[in-house]
């Protein structure tokens, strides 16, 4: 594998090859390759002129819209380091963010400057605004995501007048492949976000493999289903999209019926996203079969993938979903399901695989006094390889203790099989501790997930004066399904061992989750402490 250097020299290879091809679609408007070059370029020749220096951070606060797109290109044109950060961010959180990063550039929406971003902007670093109002580059709008109104910034530049502007782009400014493209903080499932640095030879390996290693057509047609903010939908789907010059679909933020509308107007080949968003697609009233017969792909990473949604989904959708597993710090997926093989269960823990190590990689599964543990046993998953990124931001006791000797210690526990499949069994700190017995939240789940009125579950555990702690699984049902949680129970107790079962079920409308689709089992553990 031959990584170019940047996406910026991507971005130039497909407008020299293929200047009119349509690069992003966005409801029913479109970008060709030629378009986003010269809008990019005026946003990075604005942002040099407004002093952002090579290395300087940009913070960008968008949804999946073009503008996330040419605020990033611009950025990276102009010698800038990108911190993509979460939408749904609280002041609070974005505010850590900010100073953490020492961004000296804001790229937001016009609404949410207007509602909180000015006054948090104001406390940082920050001293270069642009706006954005992702109305713009779509004329149709879609009432069901884009229902909002223009919130024009006197105190801001808006970022499609920037963009639109013709400023050329700075000369001397093109990344190397060693420099930091992103700092990406850890969506925080598991305590306060730390920055990952991942330069462009991390993102251009990934965008490479995903590349070379799915088995697409040529010039394949992408749906972003993972948010673009988050490393997976960054690299996966943006990243690899703009490397094979392909078209990327953005709907703004994922909603089922609007994500489906889209997979039947645009036909794309390959998707990725957590396994939330496909057990949202599969509930979803209008969903048929064809929907899904124009994907070669559909990917589900950074979240477990439960054995009985991919039955599921096979036996009344028809696509295969392919798990792949990945960290923010090693720049999205480390190991994937190839596209000519099919995961293999592990008939004794019931563990779907998430797939084989990409080529250049290695995964070791260690114990606690750090020695290899033999094919079949249970050990913390560290992986080294051109993905995985030098170590956090300005963390030198997070780096160390994360990164020994450059590898990465994941915090996630699984083993290996002896035909080198990995499977992962869950992070390390979910473990619950229930009289002395381990019990691995993960497979309770996956119980619960063959249970036909299941939609979604969450295990934790939950202190208990006898036991300790005792395990407690959350639930939330599908349309029209019904279930009391005493029979929920019962039906684990009929299939595990019973300091295994949860002693406690309660059912939730929805799963409280991360913006990217994660269930956040943290915040389901911290109702009962
Ligand atoms: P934080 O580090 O702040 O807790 P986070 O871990 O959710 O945030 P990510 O880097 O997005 O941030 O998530 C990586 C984690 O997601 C992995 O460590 C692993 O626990 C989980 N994960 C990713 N892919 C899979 C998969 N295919 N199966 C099971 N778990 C997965």
């Amino acid at each position: 594998l031959h990584p170019g250097t940047s996406l910026v020299h991507a971005l130039r290879r497909a407008v020299a090859d293929t200047p009119d091809r349509t690069f992003l679609a966005y409801f029913d408007g479109r970008l060709t390759y030629r378009e986003a070059d010269e809008l990019s370029d005026s946003v990075a020749g604005h942002l040099a002129a407004r002093g952002l220096a090579r290395g300087d951070r940009v913070a960008v606060i968008l949804q999946n819209s073009p503008h996330f797109v040419l605020a990033v290109l611009g950025a990276w044109k102009a010698g800038g380091v990108v911190v993509p950060v979460n939408p749904m961010y609280k002041a609070g959180e974005v505010g850590h963010v900010l100073r953490d990063a020492e961004a000296a550039a804001l790229i937001c929406s016009d609404r949410a400057w207007a509602a909180y971003l000015r006054e948090t902007a104001a406390g940082s670093p920050v001293r270069i605004a642009l706006t954005a109002c992702e109305l713009d580059f779509q004329t149709r709008g879609d009432t069901r995501v884009l229902a909002f109104e223009r919130q024009p910034a006197p105190d801001a530049e808006d970022l499609t007048a920037v963009a639109r502007a013709g400023h050329p782009a700075p000369a001397d400014r093109d990344p190397a492949a060693g420099d930091t493209a992103l700092i990406s903080y850890t969506s925080g499932t598991s305590g306060t976000p730390k920055g990952a640095t991942n330069t462009h030879r991390n993102i251009m390996y990934n965008a490479e493999r995903q590349r070379t290693g799915l088995g697409l057509p040529e010039a394949p047609v992408y749906f972003a289903l993972a948010p673009l903010f988050h490393i997976t939908g960054l690299v996966c789907e943006f990243g690899a999209c703009l490397n094979s010059g392909g078209t990327l679909v953005l709907a703004y933020r994922f909603e089922a019926g609007v994500v489906l509308d889209a997979f039947a107007e645009h036909r794309p080949h390959y998707t990725v996203g957590p396994s939330t968003a496909f057990m949202a697609l599969a509930a979803h009233p209008g969903v048929t079969r064809d929907h899904f017969a124009s994907f070669t792909v559909l990917s589900s990473g950074g979240a477990p993938l439960p054995p009985a949604l991919v039955e599921k989904f096979r036996a009344g959708l028809g696509p295969y979903i392919r798990n792949g597993y990945g960290l923010t710090e090693c720049t999205a997926p480390c190991a994937s399901v190839p596209p000519h093989l099919e995961a293999p269960v592990d008939p004794g823990s019931g563990t779907l695989a998430v797939g084989v190590p990409g080529p250049e990689t290695v995964v070791r599964v260690l114990d606690d006094l750090g020695e290899e543990v033999p094919f079949g046993e249970q050990g913390e998953i560290v992986v080294s390889g051109p993905q995985v990124v030098p170590g956090y931001w300005r963390r030198p006791d997070a780096t160390a203790e994360t990164f020994p000797g450059g590898e990465l210690r994941t915090g996630d526990i699984g083993f290996m099989d002896e035909r080198g499949w990995l499977y992962v069994v869950d992070r390390k700190k979910d473990m619950i501790n229930a009289s002395g017995f381990k019990v691995w939240p993960r497979e309770v789940e996956d119980v619960l997930y063959t249970h036909p009125a299941v939609r979604e579950a969450a295990v934790v555990g939950v202190p208990d004066g006898y036991r300790g702690e005792t395990v407690k699984a959350y639930i939330s049902l599908r349309p029209g399904a019904e279930a009391d949680p005493e029979t929920l129970a019962a039906y684990c107790g009929e299939r595990l061992a019973a300091y295994k079962y949860p002693r406690q079920v309660e059912i939730l409308p929805e799963l409280p989750k991360t913006a990217s689709g994660k269930i956040l089992r943290r915040e389901l553990r911290s109702r009962n402490d």
